[in-house]
């Protein structure tokens, strides 16, 4: 059945039906002209939303419903980890087609619903429209305590620069897609996880100097800590974990592995920076607390030695923020 035969209020009554509150301060959720949610005592409350267009952040061709619902919701929670904070409350406005099949919506939300659930999200919100293309946007609510908010800005020379997991996987996924490889490893790209525990554990470790979650490239995400830490910071290319698929990939495009890292994006992981002599301390209680693996990519420095790269022949280089630029590039990519 299309969505125009359902009508928009049968539409949002049965994609809200199967939504459970899990969480204890909404006062009033969806139904009533905003939704009211218990201010978190002293806590402070982090915002994120992020838009998905189609054909410029997916394609109905290569990516199923489920997936893209997944992976909005999934770029939402990153932004709130990102921060040291836990995501609560969501807010889903979708615009669907005159063409859009209510099993399209059924399955979109099942994907955003599937992870909601996963880290305690309740969606209390949000609005149905129609519109020439599909297009999802999520706000996404959090708390903190404000002891635990970690910035971009808290970067400090002597600092080590470290990444959670492995790199390059997402945009690995998406040339497999666009080049219709004969390849299978895309699970980074369509429906990658949030660090919510990482996060969470190094926010309250104190330990923890300046975050930001991988959504543009390792080089765009570096070189925003230093702005906004006013430093530079000089990383070591042999030292950036690779994922399994980054490799082949890399082979069949002919492309220089390390790119896929430095400016694909989308990997959702954690960059963030911390004394060197924490960094023991805080790769071992993450990897006991959540199997994931910390890596030292770098270091920070004084804002006048830049940012640059160093390669396997010692070379070193600016390392620019090339990332995805909504505005200078019309290929597929990036949730923000
Ligand atoms: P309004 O006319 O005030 O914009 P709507 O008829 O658009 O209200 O929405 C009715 C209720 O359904 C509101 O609580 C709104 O937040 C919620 N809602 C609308 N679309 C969605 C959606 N896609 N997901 C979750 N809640 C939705
Ligand atoms: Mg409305």
């Amino acid at each position: 059945m299309l969505i125009k035969e359902l009508g928009e209020f049968n539409l949002i009554k049965r994609l809200s039906a199967g939504l459970k509150p899990t969480r204890e301060g909404i006062i009033a959720g969806i139904g009533d002209d905003a939704a009211a949610l218990a201010s978190p005592e002293g806590k402070l409350l982090i915002v994120t939303t992020d838009m998905l267009v189609e054909d410029v952040h997916f394609r109905l061709k290569t990516a199923k419903p489920f997936e893209i619902g997944w992976k909005s919701m999934a770029a939402n929670i990153s932004d709130i980890a990102a921060m040291g904070g836990e995501p609560t409350y969501a807010f889903v406005s979708i615009g669907f087609t005159r063409q859009t099949k209510v099993e399209f919506a059924d399955e979109l939300y099942a994907g955003m619903k599937e992870i909601a659930d996963i880290y305690s999200v309740d969606i209390v919100g949000g609005d149905t429209v129609s519109a020439p293309q599909i297009v999802i946007n999520i706000s996404l609510l959090g708390e903190v305590e404000p002891e635990n908010l970690i910035r971009r800005s808290g970067a400090k020379i002597g600092d080590a620069l470290l990444v959670t997991g492995d790199l390059g996987g997402a945009d690995a996924g998406l040339a497999i897609l666009e080049n219709n490889l004969e390849l299978n490893d895309t699970k980074k790209h369509l429906m990658p996880i949030p660090r919510v525990k990482e996060a969470r554990i190094l926010a309250k470790s104190g330990y923890v100097t300046s975050m930001i979650d991988i959504s543009d490239g390792l080089a765009s995400e570096v070189n925003h800590i230093c702005e906004m830490s006013g430093t530079g910071a000089h990383v070591h290319k042999k030292d950036i974990p690779l994922s399994d698929n980054v490799r082949q990939v890399a082979k069949y495009t002919n492309r220089n592995p390390y790119d896929f890292a430095l400016y694909g994006g989308e990997d959702y992981e954690l960059l963030f920076t911390c004394q060197p002599d924490k960094v023991l301390f805080l790769t071992e209680e993450i990897f006991k607390k959540t199997g994931t693996k910390l890596t030292v990519v770098g270091k920070i420095y004084a804002a006048s030695l830049s940012v640059t790269i160093e390669d396997d022949s010692s070379k070193i280089t600016p390392l620019y923020p090339r990332g995805y630029d909504h505005f200078a590039n019309s290929n597929i990519n990036k949730t923000s």
